[in-house]
């Protein structure tokens, strides 16, 4: 009998569970669970995936110049320090099978994105769990948390589940005091909701020990053609390039985000009708006594009493058609991560979560 085994970790990491996007029996669903922009991609975006239909049969680049040129243009960037994946779970994942292998420990904090502890898993590298205060990236804790053996240390800013976010100083301070050994992955999925966020052009020029990695999925809408980039020092590009496939992103997804990335009018304007949206919510669900802390994502972390009230809302508005992520997975059991919608949505949802806190079920 052979025995064919995975290597060591793989089996430790939990299969992702992905969300519901249909309600068994109810009409009009709406999904809020997973950070989408519900505006959807820029117009000028859906019209390059049409045009791109007639080079199916072709090859797509592999160097993706004219991404990474457009990319570098708009963000104030140098080209040739860009690496594009698919979805910038690619890129967190290139990191961790560059950086991190057996005995090396891969730092994440305490309600960090789930892919940073599995790519450390996938590498046989060790997770190091960091904990935040008051659901806040906590610089202190990562610092004390360090070890010869630390690889890489991982912060989404603003955080998803949390929405919380700190200032450029902490992250500058947090990069400073690493080991020499240690590199620094800022995940900029949802910078662009934040007023004036840069590509990150400023900390990655001060220093070698920082990569900023950002995606289309969110603020552009292109979650469903898979595309995300990073930013770092020239020898980490270099050495990510060593491991990416040739042909890794389709030539539709390098089309459209092309012309995405150069919509900045239609950027500003999500990003204003979010935020005019997400402070809307936020009060709304307070007012019914539901408290989040103040996010700078396109979502929400609504708390419950407890993992019983937040499991049993989380029922009600599934019946109301409502899709929302109850954030277990993220040791939050006890909150609902609610994605901005438009404003029918917002409204919507808030109503419901009232109608629940007066007893509905
Ligand atoms: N980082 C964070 C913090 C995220 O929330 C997500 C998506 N949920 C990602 C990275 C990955 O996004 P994508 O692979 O779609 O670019």
């Amino acid at each position: 009998m052979t025995k064919i085994t995975p290597q060591p970790g793989i089996m430790d990491i939990a299969l992702y569970v992905g969300g519901k996007s249909h309600v068994d029996g109810v009409s009009n669903v709406v999904k809020l669970s997973s950070n989408e922009n519900p505006f959807g991609p820029s117009p000028a975006a859906q019209e390059a995936v049409r045009r791109s239909v007639h080079e199916l049969h072709r090859y797509p680049s592999t160097d993706h110049a004219a991404l990474r040129g457009a990319i570098a243009e708009v963000y104030g960037l140098n080209a040739d320090q860009i690496i594009c994946g698919v979805g910038s779970d690619e890129i967190l994942t290139f990191l961790c099978q560059a950086y991190a292998g057996p005995g090396d420990e891969v730092i994440h904090t305490e309600h960090g994105f789930a892919l940073y502890k599995i790519g450390a898993l996938a590498a046989g590298a060790t997770p190091v769990e960091v904990p935040e205060q008051d659901r806040v990236t906590d610089v202190d804790a990562i610092l004390a948390a360090c070890t010869d053996k630390t690889k890489l240390v991982f912060i989404a800013n603003p955080n998803n589940p949390t929405g919380t976010m700190i200032g450029l100083a902490e992250v500058e301070r947090l990069a400073e005091n690493l080991p020499p050994q240690t590199l620094l992955v800022l995940d900029g999925a949802y910078a662009e909701f934040v007023d004036g966020y840069d590509g990150g052009a400023g900390l990655v020029r001060a220093r070698t020990n920082v990569v900023m990695t950002r995606t289309f999925s969110k603020i552009y809408g292109l979650g469903g053609l898979r595309i995300g980039w990073g930013y770092g020092p020239q020898e980490i590009i270099d050495v990510l390039n060593r491991i990416r496939g040739p042909f890794n992103l389709s030539g539709t997804a390098l089309a459209a985000a092309e012309v995405a990335v150069r919509d900045t009018a239609y950027v500003e304007k999500c990003r204003l009708e979010n935020t005019r949206l997400r402070t809307w919510l936020a009060e709304a669900l307070a007012e019914h006594g539901v408290p989040s802390d103040t996010s700078m994502a396109n979502f929400v972390l609504a708390r419950f009493a407890d993992t019983a009230e937040a499991e049993a809302c989380n029922l009600y508005l599934q019946k109301q058609g409502l899709i929302v992520r109850q954030v277990g997975s993220y040791n939050l059991p006890f909150a609902l991560r609610i994605t901005v919608g438009d404003e029918a949505s917002c409204r919507r949802v808030a109503h419901a979560v009232g109608q629940f806190k007066a007893g509905a079920r």
